[in-house]
């Protein structure tokens, strides 16, 4: 079994569903006690938030290779980034460290694929929706990809996964705010399926709350960690 690196604490709320399903995962597929191999350095999110908010991901990016590098000297296999947004300086990581790093737009792209659900709508942060760096990596892996044309709508959903959902808060009407959105998505831009691109939404958004097939990047990450650690994929 290969050891995981995970990257955590953005949010820490997002980790624990790494750590507790990674474990379950793994003990449903070896059997007996098996449980996985697993580092995790969870950083202190608010040193984090405080340097995106000043636009000073240099540093994000230094800090998170430092961690990486940590990671691998710990014995890690394998690197996973558990958030969506952070994956901004994904490449810059990969470059700095001996040891791949599993994508998380890989993973929900694989998925997104197996169920051919190409034309999809994507959620997250307002770096994951209004910058390029992961619809870029989504678009590489042969999708189509729409966010909210709206700025409010953007805007809206950004401070629902800030100030509620990474800390924990789930709010009955912050889950109709995404629902609605979604449903607007496929009205204008016809989207067959929508990525959750932040790690937290699934906390909100449910399949049985929505009319097309949702693909949520925590648990698709997930998955391949999973895959990798019991070297399903090479
Ligand atoms: N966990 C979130 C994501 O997947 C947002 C928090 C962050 O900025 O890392 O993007």
């Amino acid at each position: 079994m290969k050891t995981i690196g995970i990257i955590g604490g953005m949010s820490y709320e997002s980790t624990l569903h790494y750590y507790e399903r990674i474990n379950n995962q793994v003990n449903k597929l070896a059997g007996d006690l098996n449980c996985a191999e697993l580092i995790i350095y969870n950083v202190n999110f608010q040193n984090i938030r405080k340097l995106m908010l000043e636009e000073q991901w240099d540093k994000i990016s230094e800090e998170i290779s430092r961690i990486a590098k940590v990671l691998e000297n710990a014995g890690a296999d394998y690197i996973a980034i558990a958030t969506n947004t952070v994956h901004k300086i994904a490449d810059y990581v990969q470059n700095q460290i001996n040891v791949p790093l599993i994508h998380i737009a890989d993973a929900v792209a694989e998925k997104c694929k197996e169920s051919q659900v190409l034309n999809v709508g994507l959620l997250g942060t307002k770096y994951t929706m209004a910058e390029d760096f992961l619809k870029d990596r989504l678009k590489q892996n042969g999708l189509q990809v729409f966010v909210p044309s709206d700025e409010k709508q953007i805007d809206e959903i950004n401070r629902i996964i800030f100030e509620e959902l990474c800390k924990g808060e789930i709010k009955k009407e912050s889950k109709q705010y995404f629902v609605d959105t979604i449903n607007d998505m496929i009205e204008k831009d016809n989207i067959s399926g929508v990525i959750l691109g932040c790690t937290e939404i699934e906390m909100l958004v449910k399949q049985e709350d929505l009319t097309i097939p949702m693909f949520d990047t925590t648990q698709a990450h997930i998955d391949s960690i999973v895959n990798y650690s019991l070297e399903k994929t090479k």
